[in-house]
């Protein structure tokens, strides 16, 4: 049983993570939790409970690559 490791952030990418309240895997909703000069953090929230699981960095390299794809 591999239920209990924890999710590697550094790679995180997944729509949804193990949530210790809940006890298992659940989809994750994404909210933007600080924007910093170089880079923003996003926070993951549990949809079953609302706690947090995790959180992404998004540095600035990647918002304009994000831009330009976008245009
Ligand atoms: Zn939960």
């Amino acid at each position: 049983m591999n239920s209990f490791l924890m999710p590697e952030f550094e790679t995180l990418r997944a729509s949804s993570l193990y949530c210790q309240r809940c006890q298992k895997a659940m989809p994750v909703r994404e909210r933007l939790l600080l924007v910093l000069p170089l880079k923003e953090i996003y926070d993951y929230l549990c949809t079953g409970c609302a706690s947090s699981l995790g959180q992404r960095e998004v540095s600035l390299g990647d918002l304009k690559m994000t831009r330009r794809a976008h245009r």
